[in-house]
């Protein structure tokens, strides 16, 4: 299925395969706003309705992405990196396992942050339609 987006610039449509994703006018070079209407629905709406729908779209804000989101991403890639780095220092010191097992479990609590990072992400795209 393909998405319209529009291009307040030079108030021209463009259409994509996926919905809320970077796509460029390619008069302008600058971003399109995604509109969230399927190209086919667009296709059925006569001349008028264009015109009415292209006055709506004018409305239209790009999408937010989460800081929330965007910083517990970014701490639990950290948190993973440090893990791993940690658990190679402590080799030296301590039994494979034990480095081993704290390998495991910071890749976990790392994991716990990305999977929450992803869910508060979702949860901005719902709120962004
Ligand atoms: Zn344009």
């Amino acid at each position: 299925m393909k998405y319209l987006y529009y291009c307040k610039k030079c108030k021209s449509t463009n259409s994509t395969e996926n919905d809320n994703s970077y796509l460029q006018c390619p008069e302008c070079k600058v971003q399109m706003y995604a509109t969230h209407i399927t190209a086919d629905e667009w296709e059925t709406r006569t001349a008028e309705e264009k015109e009415f729908l292209k006055k709506s779209f004018e409305t239209i804000e790009h999408p937010v992405m989460n800081p929330i989101g965007k910083a517990l991403k970014t701490v639990g890639w950290v948190y993973i990196g440090l893990s791993v780095i940690g658990s190679f220092m402590m080799l030296t010191e301590v039994d494979v396992a034990y480095s081993a097992l704290s390998l495991i479990f910071g890749c976990l609590g790392g994991l716990l942050l990305l999977g929450f990072a992803e869910v508060v992400n979702l949860l901005q795209d719902i709120k962004n339609k």
